[in-house]
């Protein structure tokens, strides 16, 4: 039917052929002709399966999901995550419903499918945008080959504070890196072609603000302005939008008031209006509903109304479309055509993923046992991993370790953990499945060294059981039991060099797991005290999920390594950069801070008008703590040493449409082949708002052996030096510019230009 219709319209065209988005509209519309106004409903509605190959159960919601399915009243399902029960689901919609419109499947799938990867926030470590996209690519082959054709991801929240459990999950505190790492991200999920089966659909979320909860509170209220808004939250959303992500999802927050889902001028009038993006908005889970308990809607009609006249096109387990929109139409409180619209959204991506010709194309059980967590996929995964990681400290150059070092002592609690290091977002990640540190080390040196691991402390008081409800699990430490310090004291003692690995467990990073307390965690800090007063030889190899409070334990030792939660090959990823075998090359994505008290903190700042100097980095200052922060956005060490000199302009003065091009060049001074992040920053001078004080416009991760020189070179556009200024546009204003080009963001090599 859908065919013969599209071939009707075809007809009735003259002249030339039709391009592929005309024929893509041509099928849209001859599906949207035969539907009624309540299938046109069910495709605006997204259900959670939460069932296995088994199907959908006897309890009351399954059965009622599993009569809307039959009816064809239901587009999209997520959490339905076995081939079996995704083709098992498909054909309930293919053999009862009147038109078969078949389903699309979402999961999370944010830092890989089965292959672990690091999660987010330690991948944007790596600034490396290829690899990036390879470990999305592989998230997407993955899970495509498992039956799933979409992900929510990636998240482009841009967040500046440590204390919000989902900063995991992003690329951390600066727009532009955002920006370039979320396209990565969504060219490594979707390929350059949705019909391929081995890339899924990918999701820009939350639109918008979501980051910027109030004191770092998950879902709390997020009070931005104009300013925050344009120059800050929306850029990455921007470059997704314009990248062709497929779809988005808004926010459970509300903005200035306006709670995202329900925000028209975001969804209706930038996204799809100013951006012209023509992808469709899922809510984000309950989102709809939730309008009421903000006190913006009075029930959820009102609800329903508000979030589609806002252009929310999906509903994910609000129940509020389904049950309001079509009295909504009747009351003339939304148009037909306002449904329509969403619908031809929903279906066109059905289209583009191949669903109409083939709705079981996803689901071979073969492919799936070929392509998902292959040996292949692991050995990427350890080089991501290693690259994800960040040297921070190594004063008395204890690392590398040669590989004949005698006696290594492996101690903390995480030691030889195969749990954490996959982080929270795992998707089908195994329980215990990752190489611990341990088992890495082993793997690594000779036979006659001599590893001893001591745990030292539990870091939590109970484990969090596989299956469990993870997300509503409490998180209990070990405060108490103080037995097992003692061995650890012993071993470091006797050992040549400790490897301390300290931290977070999985679940205190993620949604729903903001802290007030960003230190270590239940008894780590006597650990810590005791084997650093044992031994003098401590690596501390940190395992998190966000930036740590690190004053304290900076005092106490000279090497750090940031290792986040590293997935599937942490162990051995960590092992490459603890002997050599990988220069570490990560660069942090986030400012670190020296206590809680700071944050949000983040190097972009605008500068206050006290102290009055304009030539450093004044933020107004604490009395009991440093302005700045311990470990600044954009630092990393390498085991060798990067030195920058001639920087260059091509002019020293331009219009304001015109551009020039900013050289330096990078030098490895040191014995070592090394990577380095180069960064440019910038700084309008003068502006019709308070420009920050610097800003990541461009960076190139290079490769050099010992001594050699490379010139790098950024091309310096209006795109650079535009901002959302007073006049509420992305303009270029006339004045002077300083940017400095450098290895982190507080580079000294530095220059100025004007533009006139
Ligand atoms: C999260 C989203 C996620 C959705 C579906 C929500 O609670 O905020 O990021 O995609 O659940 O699992």
């Amino acid at each position: 039917i859908h065919f013969a219709n599209a071939q009707s319209n075809f007809d009735s065209m003259s002249g030339s052929h039709p391009s592929f988005s005309e024929i893509l509209s041509f099928r849209v519309d001859s599906v949207l002709n035969l539907m009624t106004i309540n299938e046109k409903i069910g495709q605006l509605v997204q259900y959670s399966g939460g069932w296995d190959a088994t199907g959908p159960s006897s309890s009351e919601n399954h059965q009622y999901k599993l009569s809307k399915l039959k009816k064809g009243e239901v587009g999209s399902m997520l959490n339905v995550t076995s081939v079996a029960a995704i083709r098992e689901t498909q054909q309930i919609v293919m053999e009862n419903s009147r038109l078969k419109i078949p389903l699309i499947f979402a999961y999370d799938v944010i830092h890989g499918y089965k292959t672990i990867f690091p999660i987010p926030l330690g991948e944007s470590a790596s600034w490396d945008l290829e690899i990036i996209q390879k470990s999305a690519s592989i998230a997407a082959k993955e899970s495509a080959a498992s039956g799933l054709q979409w992900t929510f991801a990636p998240m482009l929240d841009v967040s500046r504070d440590a204390r919000w459990g989902r900063i995991m999950e992003g690329a951390g505190e600066d727009p532009y890196l955002t920006s370039k790492i979320g396209v990565a991200r969504i060219k490594g999920f979707q390929g350059g072609n949705l019909n391929d089966k081995f890339t899924v659909a990918a999701c820009a979320k939350h639109f918008a603000g979501y980051g910027f909860g109030e004191a770092g509170r998950d879902y709390n209220t997020v009070n931005i302005g104009d300013y925050e808004l344009h120059n800050t939250v929306l850029p990455p959303f921007k470059a997704a939008a314009k990248s062709g992500v497929a779809t988005f999802m808004n926010a459970f927050n509300d903005v200035d008031g306006i709670p995202a889902t329900g925000h028209r001028e975001l969804q209706h009038d930038i996204l799809k209006g100013k951006w012209n993006w023509d992808g469709f908005i899922v809510s984000d889970w309950g989102s709809i509903g939730e309008m009421i308990a903000h006190g913006f809607a009075e029930d959820k009609k009102q609800a329903a109304e508000i979030a589609m006249n806002s252009g929310s096109d999906m509903d994910m387990e609000s129940y509020a479309y389904e049950g309001h929109l079509a009295e909504l139409l009747t009351e003339n409180k939304i148009t037909e055509s306002q449904l329509n619209d969403a619908v031809k959204r929903i279906l066109k991506l059905k289209f583009e993923l191949g669903l109409f010709d083939d709705p079981y194309k996803y689901c071979d059980e073969t492919r799936e046992r070929e392509n998902v967590y292959t040996k292949e996929h692991l050995k990427i995964a350890r080089d991501v991993a290693r690259k994800s990681i960040v040297l921070l400290k190594n004063e008395n150059k204890t690392l590398p370790l040669s590989k004949s070092i005698e006696k290594i002592a492996v101690i903390g609690p995480l030691g030889d953990d195969k749990d954490v290091p996959l982080g929270n977002w795992r998707g089908k990640g195994v329980y215990n499945s990752a190489v611990s540190l341990l088992e890495g080390i082993k793997n690594k040196v000779d036979k006659n060294v001599q590893v001893s691991f001591a745990k030292g402390i539990e870091l939590m008081s109970e484990t969090v059981e596989p299956g469990k409800n993870q997300f509503l699990y409490p998180i209990k430490f070990n405060t108490k039991d103080k037995t097992a310090i003692t061995e650890a004291v012993e071993l470091a003692k006797k050992s040549d060099v400790v490897l301390l690995s300290v931290g977070e467990n999985a679940y205190q990073t993620g949604e729903g797991r903001s802290q007030v307390n960003i230190g270590f965690a239940g008894l780590q800090n006597e650990l810590i005290d005791a084997v650093t007063k044992a031994n003098e030889n401590v690596v501390v190899v940190l395992m998190n999920g966000r930036p740590m409070d690190l004053s304290e334990i900076n005092k106490k030792v000279s090497t750090i390594l940031e290792c986040w939660h590293l997935g599937s090959q942490a162990g051995n990823a960590i092992s490459d950069v603890i002997f050599g075998d990988y220069n570490p090359s990560g660069k942090l994505p986030v400012s670190f801070p020296y206590d809680v008290g700071q944050e949000p903190l983040y190097y972009n700042q605008k500068n206050t008008g006290r102290p009055y100097s304009m030539d450093h980095v004044t933020f107004s200052s604490y009395r009991d703590a440093p302005k700045e922060a311990l470990f600044p956005f954009g630092f990393g060490l390498s085991y060798t040493n990067f030195k920058y000199s001639d920087l260059k302009l091509s002019r020293s003065e331009i219009s304001k449409d015109g551009s020039l091009i900013a050289k330096i060049r990078v030098t490895n001074t040191g014995d070592k082949v090394g990577e380095e992040v180069v960064q440019l920053y910038i700084r309008d001078l003068v502006g019709s708002l308070v420009r920050p004080i610097r800003e990541l416009k461009g960076f190139e991760k290079i490769k050099l052996k010992p001594q050699e020189s490379r010139t790098v070179s950024f091309e310096i556009t209006p795109e650079t030096l535009q901002f959302y200024t007073q006049n509420k546009k992305w303009e270029v204003e006339p004045g002077t510019f300083q940017i400095w080009i450098g290895g982190d963001s507080k580079a000294s090599t530095t220059a100025k230009f004007s533009v006139q």
